[in-house]
């Protein structure tokens, strides 16, 4: 079971963005910027382009409903979106909202007291429809 799955099963705990049958968002735990956040599919694959030709069309429509959540939520010029899978191996998108190209420096990672993660979470989880 990958540590992914463990948050999608509440073994860890996460600051939960948004979920439906076969999808799961949630803040990353080292944003790279306030907002930053994880969407990954239940099904545990690795590479994300091991993923069917369905699944990942799916989830590219439930990263758009997110991203604009973000967008609704954080201000920012855009949400941008990555896809590295170097550390974790269930492929998930990061979503990050900037506004400069230095805005997603993944080697600079933050750390956001509970609180205000907290707090991110439920007002970015409040706009996602
Ligand atoms: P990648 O696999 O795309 O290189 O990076 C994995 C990302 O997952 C990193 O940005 C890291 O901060 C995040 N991450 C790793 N473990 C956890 C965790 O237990 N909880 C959360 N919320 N994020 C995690």
């Amino acid at each position: 079971m990958t540590i992914f799955s463990k948050i999608i099963a509440g073994e860890i705990p996460c600051y939960k963005i948004a979920e439906d049958d076969r999808f799961f968002a949630f803040l990353d735990i080292n944003p790279v910027q306030p907002g930053h956040t994880l969407v990954i599919p239940r099904q545990e694959t690795d590479y994300i382009f091991d993923l069917s030709d369905e699944l990942i069309g799916e989830m590219m429509k439930f990263s758009k409903r997110v991203a604009a959540a973000i967008k609704q939520t954080i201000p920012c010029r855009k949400v941008a979106m990555a896809v590295l899978g170097l550390e974790v191996p269930h492929a998930h998108i990061h979503l990050i909202p900037i506004s400069t190209e230095g805005d997603m420096d993944f080697r600079h990672k933050q750390e956001i007291p509970a609180d205000e993660m907290a707090e991110l979470a439920s007002r970015i989880a409040a706009n996602f429809s």
